[in-house]
């Protein structure tokens, strides 16, 4: 069974948006990974389809109503469904490299994406719902941020990357930032290319490339060291 991402959303004619073109579009015609949108709206509140409301304690905003989503989410995955339950949210688990291959290897994903200051606490609880961010600043709703984990996880499926080579010496794959890379013309602007590179000698280049990966990650993210 081939990867499947199930997205809750307010705006499920933002998908497959950007994952519609390039390799992971034809992945998805291709039937290398599947995507399906559910629209919350549809579990939405009496004659106007209501799906917010005013934060209980007061304040600016509007929230995301329990019963709404738990209606969406329950609609979407049978309790039998394995598959992970993510909320896009800032407050969530920073997503890393690691956590994109442990998902691109599993069944699939449920992602729900919130809108407004966020969801009722209780569907999180209740639902069991796992809070993922993609990086610390605020967007306006979860679409993007799912787009963002799905394209990660979809480059790495079976088949939809062409030269299956270049995804082990990405950056964050070795725990280091990736050396820079150079391609034709030999000079441009008055700019050569390291003569290494084009010497020929394979162990040179490769402890150029290791050297440079390190200066990199030493210089511009220690955090990884
Ligand atoms: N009031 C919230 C922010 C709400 S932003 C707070 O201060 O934490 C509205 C929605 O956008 C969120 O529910 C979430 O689904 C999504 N979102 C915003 N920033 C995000 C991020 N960095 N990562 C993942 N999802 C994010």
């Amino acid at each position: 069974m081939p990867f499947h991402a199930t997205v809750l959303t307010l705006y499920p004619e933002m998908f497959p948006g950007p994952l519609g073109t390039s390799l992971a579009g034809r992945a998805l015609e291709r039937g290398d990974w599947r995507l399906d949108t559910v629209h919350i709206r549809a579990f939405g509140e009496g004659r106007h389809r209501a799906v917010d409301d005013t934060p209980a304690g007061g304040g600016a905003g509007m929230v995301l109503r329990a019963d709404v989503l738990g209606r969406a989410i329950d609609h979407a995955v049978p309790s039998a469904d394995g598959r992970p339950r993510l909320l896009m949210s800032p407050r969530g688990r920073p997503l890393t490299q690691a956590r994109v291959r442990a998902l691109a290897s599993g069944e699939g994903a449920l992602l729900v994406c919130g809108r407004f200051e966020g969801v009722d606490e209780r569907v999180i609880e209740g639902r069991g719902l796992e809070e993922v961010s993609i990086g610390d600043y605020i967007l306006s709703g979860g679409e993007i941020a799912a787009l963002v984990l799905l394209d990660a996880v979809v480059r790495l499926l079976p088949g939809v990357m062409g030269n299956a080579q270049s995804g082990d010496t990405e950056s964050f794959e070795t725990g280091l930032l990736e050396h820079p890379h150079y391609t034709r013309p030999a000079e441009w602007e008055g700019r050569g290319i390291p003569s290494v590179l084009t010497s020929g000698d394979h162990g040179a280049v490769e402890r150029w490339r290791r050297a440079e990966a390190e200066r990199l990650t030493r210089e511009r993210r220690p955090d990884l060291l």
